[in-house]
Formats: structure tokens, C-alpha cells, sequence
């Protein structure tokens, strides 16, 4: 089958409207090729891509050395199931945890898959090694977190939209605000297994909490027994300047969530890391997923992780990074609150008279830039963390004249 089409981006758009279900308000560009930090729309209009399919292309779009992985293990075998083993998933596993410094992987495909193994096993080492009651187990997490949309996931969220009209809910969840390690002290029981957390809330509009924030929770989880779930999906695999956002705080959670940039964007590719008491819990058929660990998955992971390394991808995370937001700070917008955020994962929160994120981030499309607003009032800049210093120059020379208009 040739996938190359002739169609406008307007006859495209009207497809996608037509046919399929609009539980997503896109900007209206219509994307066909990428490389590197650049993408270009069916018309042939180049853009700066600074929102990194919400952090999946850390490696940049279509990174040579992953698409060589793809396609060769692609042309070899792609799917197994876990029924058999496959040549590819005990090297992605040692790779994994040899970089990660963790004793076991459980690898699924999206993120909310992820965040869910991570909650069956902190329910089940609750019942199994904690010894918290059959049914009883609590799990703590935070305002405005955002996990996935799974029905599980979506029960502990506290933002209206992703819950209305989905109920009933997973129960056996509470919530505590973000930031308040006194808020978590007090909310924990006898029967709290885990208290899950992003380091930074990506969704929830690149909120960076206190400092010192993880390294009391980390501490008031190890005094109650209590797993510390970091779900670095988002924040993880480099893009906040070290390997794991935890790190800033020299924090070491139980249990870790990644997904997106695990493959680089070019498959759904997540896993849920931590001990061998925690994972162990376990068994064959407690748990699984048809195309978790499946050999072209773990090739295509082996490969991202290999790059983010190799090409020293955190490390230029740290240092544009830094030269993004001061170049952005320097901008004086009388319509920005704050810009905020670590390595490059950079927030623009606007003042709430400017009248919303969208406005802008269609502005800065026409200058092409391709920006996503978080909540209403947070412009996210999430480039991939292959730009470059001459890239940033580029971008500030087009987003300086959308934040100062009036
Ligand atoms: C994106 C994201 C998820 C969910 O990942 P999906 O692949 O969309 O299911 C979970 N947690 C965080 C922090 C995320 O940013």
C-alpha cells in the first residue's frame, strides 16, 4: 500500500471530522514528515516543533539509528506474545536496568498501562508483604495529577472533564495537593500502599513543586512503608536535564513509570520499574499484555535508550535548557506571569487577562512554531532534546512578537 497522499490539509481535516470521534481539538495543521526537532505539513510548511508529541520524541522525529532498529526488527519479527520468548526482551530488560540502576521491568505499551501495573503491584505488596487487610489497600495521589484515561487511572483525577460521565470510579483512591508533604503525612493510614506522584505535573501545566518536596515525601513513605510511585512518563528519559526528574532531589522512588520517549515516538512502548520485592509479587497470569515486550518494542526501546545516551541528549537539555527559558524570560511580556520548568520542559503561564494559551499557540503556528497550551493559561514548550542553540535563536525571534502584541 503507497500511504503518500495528494490530499489538502483541508480535505484531510474534513475526514478526520467526519469520521473520527472528536475527543481532541487539534491545531489545524496537518503533519506528513518530520526530522529532528523540524516537522512539515502536506503543504510543505516547516515548523519548529516544540511540544514533542507530549515528550514521546525526546530522540527528535524519526531518529536514523531507532528507524534502523524498526525496520530491521520489523523485517525479522515483530510480535511473539508473551506465550513465547523473543531474542530481544531480556537484552532491553538488562539495558534497562543497567541504566536505571533498578532490579525489574515490567514492560506494557502506553503510559496508562504503565501507571496501572504500577497500581496492581502496590496493591498486591500491600496484601502480600505490607499485610494491609484484603480489600483495603489506599492509595494516595496528588491534585492535578495526570496519568492516563483509563477508567482506574481517570478515578483519581481531580480535573472535572477527564471524569464526568465515566463513573462509577475505581475506588480505594484520595487525594492530596500537590506540593504539601504535611497534606500526604496526615492522609496516610495503616492501609496506604503507595502514594503516586509526577515530579513535575506536565498536564497539569508544568507545575515544578517546592524544593525539598520529594525528599520528604521519599522519607515519609520509607517511615510508613509506604511505596513511593514516581510517574516520570512524561518527565523521564532526559527531558528535565537529568536522566529521571527524582534525581534534582537525589529522590529514589520504589517504583518508576515510564513510557513516551522509551521508543523515541515510534511505538507505544512503557514499563513499570523497581525491586524485585515489588515486581516479584507477580506470578504467571497475575498480569500481561499482548503486545507488552514484544520483540519489535523491545528493539525499538533498546535503540532509544542507546541514542539518548550515546548522542548525550540530557546533557543538552541542561544547557538549552537553561538558555531557552532565560532567552524566554528576557522576552518581558507584559501578558506572562512566569516562566518556569526544568531542562526542556518549560512552561509560559499567562496572566488570566490575556485571554487564554490557545490564541497564541495559533499565532505561533503561523510563524511556525508548533506549541500545545496546557489548562488555559500555560503555553508548554517541550522541544525535542536534540535542538540547538541556533534552533532557540530562531524560535525566540518568532515567539518574542506573539508574546509582546497586545
Ligand atoms: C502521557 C502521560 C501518561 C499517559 O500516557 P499514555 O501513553 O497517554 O497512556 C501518564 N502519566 C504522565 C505523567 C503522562 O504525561
Amino acid at each position: 500500500m503507497e500511504t503518500f497522499t495528494n490530499l489538502s490539509s483541508e480535505e484531510l481535516i474534513a475526514l478526520e471530522d467526519r469520521y473520527g470521534a472528536h475527543n481532541y481539538l487539534p491545531l489545524d495543521v496537518v503533519l506528513s514528515r518530520g526530522e529532528g526537532v523540524w516537522v512539515w505539513d502536506v503543504e510543505g510548511n516547516r515548523y519548529l516543533d516544540c511540544l514533542s508529541a507530549y515528550s514521546a520524541v525526546n530522540q527528535g522525529h524519526s531518529h536514523p539509528r531507532i528507524r534502523q532498529a524498526l525496520v530491521e526488527q520489523a523485517a525479522r519479527l515483530p510480535l511473539t506474545s508473551r506465550a513465547f520468548r523473543n531474542d530481544q526482551l531480556g537484552l532491553f530488560y538488562q539495558e534497562l536496568c543497567e541504566l536505571t540502576g533498578y532490579e525489574m521491568v515490567l514492560p506494557m505499551n502506553t503510559g496508562a498501562e504503565a501507571v496501572e501495573t504500577a497500581l496492581k503491584a502496590a496493591r498486591k505488596w500491600g496484601y502480600e508483604v505490607k499485610g494491609v487487610p484484603d480489600g483495603q489497600a489506599e492509595i494516595i495521589a496528588c491534585t492535578g495529577n495526570f496519568a492516563g484515561r483509563t477508567i482506574t487511572v481517570i478515578s483519581f483525577s481531580s480535573e472535572p472533564q477527564y471524569r464526568d460521565g465515566f463513573g462509577p470510579y475505581t475506588p480505594g483512591f484520595k487525594l492530596v495537593p500537590f506540593g504539601d508533604a504535611d497534606a500526604l503525612e496526615a492522609a496516610i493510614t495503616p492501609h496506604t500502599v503507595a502514594f503516586i506522584v509526577e515530579p513535575i505535573q506536565g498536564e497539569g501545566g508544568v507545575v515544578v513543586p517546592p524544593d525539598g518536596y520529594l525528599r520528604r515525601a521519599r522519607e515519609l513513605c520509607t517511615r510508613h512503608n509506604v511505596l513511593l510511585i514516581a510517574d516520570e512518563i512524561q518527565t523521564g528519559l532526559g527531558r528535565t536535564g537529568k536522566l529521571f526528574a527524582c534525581d534534582h532531589e537525589g529522590v529514589r522512588p520504589d517504583v518508576v513509570t515510564i513510557g513516551k520517549a522509551l521508543s523515541g515516538g515510534f511505538y507505544p512502548v512503557s514499563a513499570a520499574l523497581s525491586s524485585r520485592e515489588v515486581l516479584g509479587v507477580f506470578r504467571p497470569g497475575d498480569h500481561g499484555s499482548t503486545f507488552g515486550g514484544n520483540p519489535l518494542a523491545a528493539a525499538i526501546g533498546r535503540a532509544a535508550l542507546q541514542v539518548l545516551v550515546e548522542e548525550r541528549m540530557i546533557e543538552n537539555a541542561v544547557t538549552m535548557g537553561e538558555y531557552f527559558q532565560e532567552r524566554l524570560a528576557e522576552i518581558n511580556s507584559p501578558h506572562v506571569r512566569e516562566v518556569r520548568g526544568r531542562g526542556l520542559l518549560i512552561g509560559v503561564e499567562l496572566k488570566p487577562e490575556a485571554g487564554g494559551a490557545r490564541r497564541f499557540c495559533e499565532a505561533l503556528q503561523e510563524r511556525g512554531i508548533l506549541a500545545k497550551e496546557t489548562h488555559r493559561h500555560i503555553i508548554r514548550f517541550a522541544p525535542p532534546l536534540v535542538i540547538t542553540r541556533a534552533d532557540i535563536d530562531w524560535a525566540i525571534e518568532r515567539i518574542a512578537p506573539v508574546l509582546l502584541a497586545p
